[in-house]
């Protein structure tokens, strides 16, 4: 192995391209149209264009991918994870090719991949398995029948599924059926698969999964445990390690499982076993995933081991770097995945240009990304954009670095659940380490209202920019000035007026002096009743303004500056698209009468389905799109005509 081609984007081929470089290999990363720009790029020693945006041109095209490899001459390929990391056929051909395939071996991929092929592999072993049903019988009635057998509540799943993709809680028998039709035809669409199984839904578990490694001379061993039970529906959103509800004792008799596991079919390199572990103690195994994991920092924190210098010494064939005993879990890390999307809205994926992006410095800090000022978000690919990980003697001090390292990370331009994580690691219930599967959906109601301050220092940045950068500052304007946001207060009306060295900004609920430090380089100095502070800011098109201080993060456009004819959605009856995407199906139908809240049609984007509602009852006049079209944002799509409202 010379020269290792990796097939991924983002944070992780940047996460592959660093251990690769630092241990010799020359390095080939590959790009799809949008991302020809891309930090990744430039990282690898040489490119290769596979083509356009669309990941069945780009990242999932193995035939192009394989061809980057012959132009290239590399010699390996690293499929990071997503993309083509679990595609067994893929892993066959890079073989067949003559190539080192930076995995495991593609049988075991291929029973593993599929959760029904993965239970029946281990039935005989001594891995416990969640009580379920995956046989060949796909009909109703045996479903029927078994979850009958299995007993109410069931979990119905995708046997080809991951990402939370397929999967339905089904509490009482008469939702089985219609739940088991809506799984079918997403894991079709999904997957390429209607194939069903189910599970007994344990209740209220934890998520607790192990890190396995195997190499080609016959040994396996386990890297400790991560606790990833804080999720959105099924998707990890934290993860540490070691878990706050393993004992060692326990850690001892789940590793042997995982291992078991493992062996059972052959495994090598690197893998995670996945298990559920009830408030009982017990502990069955739900998956394993046949590739590197994103919350594989969290392991590479605790053990000291380079998890990505592993998978090349095994694949090149060399033992594993270190036995069991060896393996010593040192404090505590805690990761979460920073995504670019909107909890306000349903945790709505946002695109758009990122117009300034820092991560956190600091002791024990790990930021894993693939960002850049300037990039483009794009609806492409997946919405997550960094990874902040923190490493602490236990896990009280973990949790204080990440909260901080979050608090200083800034990302203007484009919305992020940022403040989502600060809420989430900082919960009492998280704090104590007694959060499972079902904490999110317990606790997380709509955002806190952010600080009354970030409207005022949205003012504040306008006014001072708008008036004079130069030397003279505040001085340049002399009359009061009035900013009116369009934002989530549409009434917001600002005053904003200069006073010797400070800005005096009023509006109907607050009353605030700011004297401005320093204005410039996207940092605010300010003080406000005696206290010094700083903000992030940036202004973007259309003199949007991003403001971010401490929690919170919000935009503010200047109304009295926006382009005429820009009057929104809810009140006009105007459905524009939120953002780019595929439409996916459309319910409105001209003509029909709606009620407030009625799905009118889904969008796609970002590998998620997005149910576009009216706002407002009426009929509908319009209808402007159909199923397969692909719209841009702020496209009209549904014209609803309001009902008038009731004469009196
Ligand atoms: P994990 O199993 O490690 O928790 P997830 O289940 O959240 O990971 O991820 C599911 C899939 O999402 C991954 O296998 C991959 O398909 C995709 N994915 C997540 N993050 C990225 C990324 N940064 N780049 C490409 N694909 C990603
Ligand atoms: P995926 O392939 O999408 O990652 P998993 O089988 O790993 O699917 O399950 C994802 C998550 O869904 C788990 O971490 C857990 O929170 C929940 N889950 C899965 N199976 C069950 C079950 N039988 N009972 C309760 N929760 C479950
Ligand atoms: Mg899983």
């Amino acid at each position: 192995m010379k020269k290792i081609l990796v097939a991924n984007r983002g944070e992780i081929a940047v996460r592959v391209l660093r251990t690769a470089q630092r241990l010799g290999y020359a390095t080939v990363t590959v790009f799809s149209d949008a991302d020809a720009d891309a930090p990744h790029v430039a990282l690898g020693d040489q490119a290769v264009r596979l083509g356009p945006a669309d990941v069945g041109e780009s990242y999932l095209n193995s035939e192009r991918v394989l061809d980057a490899a012959a132009k290239s001459g590399a010699d390996a390929i690293h499929p990071g994870y997503g993309f083509l990391s679990e595609n067994a056929d893929f892993a066959r051909h890079v073989i067949e090719a003559g190539l080192t395939w930076i995995g495991p071996p593609p049988d075991a991929m291929e029973v593993m991949g599929n959760k029904a092929a993965s239970k029946s592999a281990l039935a005989d072993s001594d891995v416990p398995l969640v009580p379920g049903y995956s046989g060949n019988d796909q009909s109703n009635s045996t479903f029927a029948t078994a979850a009958e057998e299995i007993g109410y509540p069931v979990m119905i799943k995708a046997s080809a599924g991951g990402g939370g993709r397929g999967m339905r809680l089904v509490t009482s028998a008469d939702a089985l059926e219609s739940n088991l039709d809506s799984a079918r035809s997403e894991s079709l669409k999904a997957f390429g698969s209607d194939e069903l199984l189910l599970e007994k839904a344990i209740v209220d578990p934890r998520h607790v999964e192990f890190q396995v490694f195997g190499d080609n001379h016959g040994n396996v061993i386990h890297l400790g445990e991560r606790d990833c039970s804080i999720q959105r529906r099924h998707q990890k959103v934290v993860e540490e390690a070691p878990s706050p509800a393993v004992s060692q004792d326990l850690r001892d008799r789940m590793g042997a499982a995982a291992i078991a596991a493992a062996k059972a079919v052959g495994y090598t390199n690197a893998g995670t076993v996945e298990f559920l572990l009830s408030d009982d103690g017990n502990f069955y195994f739900i998956e394993m995933n046949t590739r590197l994991q994103v919350e594989h920092p969290v392991t590479e924190l605790v053990t000291g081991f380079d998890l990505v210098e592993w998978q090349l010494q095994v694949a090149a064939g060399d033992p594993l770097p270190a036995t069991q005993k060896d393996v010593q879990l040192c404090g505590h890390a805690i990761e979460v995945r920073l995504y670019a999307e909107s909890p306000s809205n349903d945790f709505l994926p946002s695109t758009g240009p990122v117009l300034h992006w820092q991560p956190p410095d600091g002791d024990s800090i790990r930021v894993d990304h693939g960002l850049a000022s300037g990039q483009e978000i794009t609806p492409f690919y997946d919405a997550m954009i960094a990874k902040v990980i923190a490493h602490g003697p236990d896990r009280s001090v973990a949790r204080r670095r990440l909260s901080r390292a979050l608090t200083r990370t800034v990302t203007l331009g484009v919305e992020t659940n940022r403040g989502f994580l600060l809420d989430t690691i900082e919960h009492p219930t998280f704090a104590a380490g007694d959060a499972t599967t079902g904490f999110l959906a317990q606790t997380w109601n709509d955002p806190p209202a952010p600080s009354p301050l970030l409207p005022a220092l949205a003012a504040v940045v306008l006014t001072t920019h708008q008036s004079a950068p130069d030397a003279s500052g505040l001085s340049a304007f002399r009359f009061p000035t009035a900013v009116q946001f369009d934002s989530r207060d549409p009434l917001s009306r600002i005053d904003v007026t200069p006073r010797s060295g400070s800005i005096h900004v009023q509006s109907a609920t607050q009353d605030i002096t700011v004297d401005v430090i320093s204005c410039g380089n996207n940092k605010l100095v300010f003080e406000c009743d005696g206290l010094r502070s700083r903000a992030a800011f940036a202004i973007g098109p259309d003199n949007m303004v991003w403001i971010q201080y401490g929690r919170d993060c919000e935009s503010f456009r200047n109304a009295l500056l926006a382009p005429a004819g820009s009057a929104d959605t809810a009140a006009s009856g105007r459905i524009l698209a939120p953002m780019p995407g595929a439409v996916l199906k459309v319910s409105a139908t001209a003509g029909d009468t709606v009620q407030a809240g009625q799905p009118l049609l889904v969008l796609e984007a970002m590998k998620m389905e997005h149910t576009i509602e009216t706002p407002s009852a009426g009929t509908i006049a319009e209808v402007l799109v159909s199923a397969g079209d692909q719209v841009t944002p702020r496209q009209l799509m549904v014209v609803v005509e309001p009902t008038a409202p009731a004469a009196t």
